[in-house]
């Protein structure tokens, strides 16, 4: 009988090098760091692509791409909540529904299932913390507009090691003191917060500012929480979320919209990078869903960006590209549901569902 090591041999004589990488077992994350542009179809990237003169971090990285459909249980167009859940609960949910069934069930997010295994995990947004996409990992409520239950289950929520955001006078940080978080507000101050348990709101306001007048909190943010999260030897996961993409395209605001893109590039391009060397952390960049019915029909040379035409100041239906980099990423090749991206993550963090 031939050894393997004579069989490899074999086929690498014979120039079968793929059948080789069929042999050995498929490589698996330790962490997974999950980026959601909300509301980013694939023309609002390649609108920040072309604003940019032609370079994009996403581009470049991307090693496998996928087509994620997007539709909730309830309606042909989902909203983030509905959208987010699919993602955190691998399940389709109504349109404004956080972390729950149809039937208002709770399900365990993705987060909870890996922080009860050990793994750390958080989020960092550009939105209020209590907002459909970041809520949908760390909150379980029938409606997204119940903000005072979110909050008071996301102080509660002990699955999250570190959340970065705006939001802050929803919050009690009384309450949040108790539950073991360290507080800390202001992009500056973020770095000093060394807490266990951390939330770093970006400022003082309700809901943060765009970009241009943020700042670059979302690249702040997202380094800030690899490092606190990559000190757990057991691995963690990681939802990171360029919120107001979608805010831009929902008021057919091209600046807005293109500025807050390249802000989300940007972050991805430091988180890429992180990942290039760290080789055990698998990147999904993927959206809830496209906003905006966004077409691109010219040049407009003089503010050197593309023309954009809105046909809708709403979500739309238009499945949503999936880029993936690092081990793990060629399951996201293909066309599926947005459900199966829980699905997919799930098993590679040889995490089970609950
Ligand atoms: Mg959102
Ligand atoms: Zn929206």
């Amino acid at each position: 009988m031939k050894s393997i090591a004579a069989i490899l041999g074999a086929f690498i004589l014979t120039g079968q090098a793929s059948a080789v990488s069929l042999l050995l077992p498929p490589k698996k994350p330790k962490n997974i760091i999950l980026m959601i542009g909300d509301g980013t179809g694939l023309v609002h990237l390649y609108a920040a692509y072309v604003a940019k003169g032609g370079q994009l971090d996403i581009y470049a990285f991307a090693k496998h791409i996928g087509l994620s459909i997007t539709a909730s249980a309830n309606d042909f167009v989902t909203d983030s909540a509905a959208g987010a859940t699919a993602l955190s609960i691998g399940s389709k949910t109504n349109n404004g529904m956080i972390g729950v069934l149809p039937d208002s069930s709770k399900r365990e997010t993705i987060a909870e299932t890996a922080a009860k295994k050990g793994l750390s995990t958080g989020a960092v947004v550009t939105c209020e913390l209590p907002h459909a996409t970041p809520a949908a990992f760390y909150a379980h409520q029938p409606s997204r507009k119940m903000y005072a239950e979110i909050v008071k289950d996301m102080t509660a929520n002990t699955a999250a090691s570190i959340l970065i955001g705006g939001g802050l006078p929803y919050f009690d940080t009384n309450a949040l003191k108790s539950a073991g978080y360290s507080v800390s507000v202001g992009t500056e101050t973020m770095s000093k917060n060394t807490g266990k348990r951390q939330i770093c709101f970006i400022d003082t306001l309700k809901e943060p500012l765009p970009v241009a007048q943020r700042g670059p909190t979302l690249v702040h943010g997202s380094v800030h929480a690899i490092q606190h999260l990559s000190k757990n030897k057991k691995g963690f996961f990681l939802m990171i979320e360029g919120s107001q993409i979608d805010w831009g395209a929902h008021n057919n605001d091209s600046a807005h919209t293109i500025a807050e893109a390249i802000d989300f590039d940007l972050a991805a391009g430091e988180v890429l990078k992180w990942a290039k060397n760290n080789k055990r952390t698998l990147v999904i960049i993927t959206a809830d869903h496209e906003c905006g019915g966004l077409t691109l029909h010219d040049y407009d040379k003089v503010n050197k960006r593309p023309t954009m035409n809105f046909s809708s100041g709403h979500h739309t239906a238009e499945p949503v590209p999936v880029y993936a980099f690092g081990p793990g990423s060629e399951a996201f090749s293909g066309v599926y549901q947005n459900t199966a991206i829980y699905h997919k993550m799930m098993d590679l963090l040889n995490l089970k569902s609950k």
